[in-house]
């Protein structure tokens, strides 16, 4: 009998902690915050995720987070007011941590994939996460704390494993992770964008910034054209691919024209060229706003569950 691990083609990262902020915050700037409960209950009504499919994971302690982030800021994330100010929350839950516990939840998801990632081979999404604008000592972007950053240290640390690519192909630039990494030589950065995010520019190792209103063809054809760049100088022993939606036609705040078909077309590319090269991926959605924004990240999840990587 085929062992159904070995036939499994992707795993997924929830807990129903990442629920936690649901009744603090609600729909934030459009952000729809059960888009990934959504996700899931989609994938396991079409019998495409299995329960034993999902990976459980541990919320990230302070031990980790300060592998990051600093002191006097990990203090002051403490106080609810703080961080409903420094994420523009405006619910006053003077009392409530739950934000905080969001964040904590699901960035222990994505050291969770990531670790997943490198013990199975296979391709782990976390139904949540990608908060790539976070930097040690700020919040930004609806970010606070940044799990991918989180979870290359943690990895540095428990694994062997020391030459990772982060892959951001979010509308708003990676600016944290290019700031956390900006001295580090194991970490490279790539952000094809269309907006810098804010005025303060940080530099990733690689760029790429691009027209909002760039074809579907010619968006697709500037990642290839880069990755392929990227991948001629490093070889990654681990990948962070920040799949935001963002630059979805529909999305509600950026204003980028990408079609759901090159959307799909992007994130199986991605995941084609790591199993190309045979690397561990970690896949995070990182943003995307508005009612259907979810279909992006579901589409891209469900195709890889299913094994199809030409489409
Ligand atoms: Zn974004």
């Amino acid at each position: 009998m085929i062992n159904f691990f070995r036939r499994t083609k992707a795993y997924v990262v929830f807990s129903s902690e990442y629920l936690i902020g649901v009744s603090t915050y609600g729909d934030h700037h459009t952000f729809d915050i059960l888009k990934y409960k959504r996700i899931r209950d989609k994938l396991i009504v079409k019998k495409l995720l299995k329960v034993k499919n999902i990976l459980y994971p541990k919320p990230c302690d302070f031990s980790d987070i300060k592998k990051v982030h600093s002191i006097p800021y990990i203090n002051k994330i403490k106080d609810p007011v703080y961080v409903n100010q420094a994420l523009k929350i405006e619910i006053n839950t003077l009392w409530d941590n739950s934000v905080l516990e969001y964040f904590k939840a699901v960035c222990g998801g994505t050291v969770h994939a990531a670790l997943k990632a490198i013990e199975l081979q296979k391709p782990v999404f976390n139904l949540g996460g990608g908060f790539h604008h976070a930097q040690p000592d700020k919040a930004e972007g609806f970010c606070l704390l940044n799990d991918i950053a989180i979870a290359i240290k943690v990895i540095k640390e428990k694994t062997n494993i020391n030459n990772i690519l982060i892959i951001d192909l979010d509308y708003h630039q990676g600016n944290g992770n290019a700031l956390i990494f900006k001295e580090d030589p194991s970490v490279f950065t790539f952000s094809i964008h269309a907006d810098m995010w804010l005025k303060e520019k940080a530099v990733s190792n690689l760029d790429i910034l691009i027209e909002s209103s760039i074809s579907d063809n010619k968006y697709l054809e500037s990642i290839e054209k880069n990755l392929n760049i990227v991948l001629e100088q490093i070889n990654p022993g681990l990948i962070f691919y920040v799949a935001g939606s963002d630059p979805y036609i529909e999305d509600e705040l950026a204003d980028m024209q990408v079609s759901r078909a090159a959307m799909l077309k992007r994130n199986m590319f991605i995941l084609g060229q790591a199993r190309k090269i045979e690397t561990p991926i970690v896949i995070l959605p990182g943003g995307g706003y508005g009612h259907k924004s979810w279909e992006i990240y579901y589409d891209f999840i469900s195709t890889s569950l299913k094994g199809k990587y030409n489409v």
